[in-house]
Formats: structure tokens, C-alpha cells, sequence
């Protein structure tokens, strides 16, 4: 397993729309889940999806269609990793606010001076309908559904869902919120050394970037 480098918006991999995989879950995919995993468990997340970590550089492919939870008892959680390979989603139920943050925009509040190693989320309210309905293929290609409503679950499916279709949270933010949640994303960028974020920045938006494939095959998942 490895850890992989993390895209940071706004990179153009996570405007990536992930393709339906075809023939079952492979022992391929299984490991990319498992590095999935433990990226997720680095970064201290609650979900992640493939277009935040997908490196196409040596392989001209799109990523496929998958994503990871796991949310901890101290959010309502059960705290097992759960994996959802060709999720389809439906939803309904009145639009409810949630306080959502994203891996890819890791932020501080502007002004705040960023810890060596350590990382924030830049936070904020998105709306989504309360009830979620999600079939899948599970880690190991069984066919399962799930349901949830009003709570973190039903949140970050549909949140690990939009990621699939190149989408994220900011996406769904009021101007003045993304706007908000930007600048504090840009002050954290600007702030960080790369090498401790384990992420993978663009040249523009700082100077030292340091090559995914390289990240990636670092393997130490210490801080
Ligand atoms: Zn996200």
C-alpha cells in the first residue's frame, strides 16, 4: 500500500469524469483501492475519490469509477472503510445545509500561520437533498445498495459522487462562500511546504512542486 499524492484544486484531474468500470472488481483495482485507503486514513478524511488521486501520466486512461468512506463513531459512524465501485445515486427529500470540506482545497483561516506537517479544510454550507439511495459493487465486485438519510453518510456521497463527475463542493457554494473558502485556500497553499502536504500543487500555485510519481513512491505515511 502507498499513499498517494493528493490533487489540490485547481488541478484539472479533478475535473475528470470517471468512467464505468467494466469486467468486475480486479485484484488491479483492489489495490488501488487499498492505496485509496490508506491515503484517506493519512489524510485524516472521511471519503475520497479516485479523480483526487488518479495519476494518468504514464497511462492515457481515465480514471474509474470509484470512491471510499469511512466515517468514525465520533461522527455517527461505524468506522469500517466502505468502498463503492460504479456507484449510481438517487435523491430526494427537501434540500438540507451541511458544513462540507474537501481534501483537495485544504485551507487555514487567512491570517493563521500553517503548522509544519499538518493540514486544515477550508469549510462550507452546501445544500443536498436529505435522502440518498446508492447501488454499487463493493470491494470484492458484490453488488449492494445502500440507503441513509440526514446525516454525515448521505452527505458525503453525494459529495464523493459529484467528485466522479469532475464536480466539487465549491462547485455548489454561494459565490461569496466560495469566494471566502478560496482565499483561504490560496493563503494555505502559499503558506505550505509540499513536501509535508503530500499533495500534489500546482507549479503556478506555488513554485516547488515536487512530482507525484515520486510522492507516491516515497511509501512513508509518517507526518
Ligand atoms: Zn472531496
Amino acid at each position: 500500500m502507498a499513499v498517494l499524492p493528493v490533487y489540490v484544486e485547481p488541478h484539472p484531474a479533478l475535473r475528470k469524469i470517471a468512467k464505468t468500470v467494466v469486467g468486475g472488481v480486479t485484484a488491479k483495482l483492489q489495490e488501488l483501492m487499498d492505496d485509496m485507503l490508506e491515503t484517506m486514513q493519512y489524510h485524516k478524511g472521511v471519503g475520497i475519490a479516485i479523480t483526487q488521486v488518479f495519476d494518468d501520466s504514464q497511462i492515457v486512461e481515465l480514471p474509474p469509477r470509484i470512491f471510499l468512506l469511512q466515517i468514525p463513531e465520533s461522527l455517527g459512524g461505524d468506522n469500517k472503510p466502505m468502498y463503492f465501485v460504479n456507484p449510481v445515486i438517487t435523491t430526494s427529500g427537501k434540500l438540507v445545509p451541511y458544513e462540507e470540506g474537501c481534501l483537495s482545497v485544504p485551507a487555514v483561516s487567512v491570517g493563521e500561520k500553517v503548522p509544519q506537517g499538518e493540514k486544515g479544510i477550508a469549510k462550507g454550507v452546501v445544500m443536498r437533498p436529505e435522502k440518498v439511495s446508492v447501488s454499487y459493487l463493493d470491494y470484492d465486485g458484490n453488488p449492494q445498495v445502500m440507503e441513509a438519510e440526514n446525516c454525515l453518510l448521505a452527505v458525503a456521497l453525494q459529495h464523493e459522487m459529484k467528485h466522479l463527475d469532475g464536480g466539487l463542493f465549491i462547485d455548489l457554494l454561494s459565490d461569496t462562500e466560495r469566494a471566502r473558502v478560496m482565499k483561504e485556500h490560496r493563503e494555505y497553499i502559499k503558506n505550505s511546504n509540499p513536501a509535508d502536504l503530500k499533495m500534489y500543487v500546482l507549479a503556478d500555485q506555488q513554485e516547488k512542486v515536487e512530482p507525484v510519481s515520486s510522492l507516491a513512491k516515497s511509501g512513508n505515511p509518517a507526518p
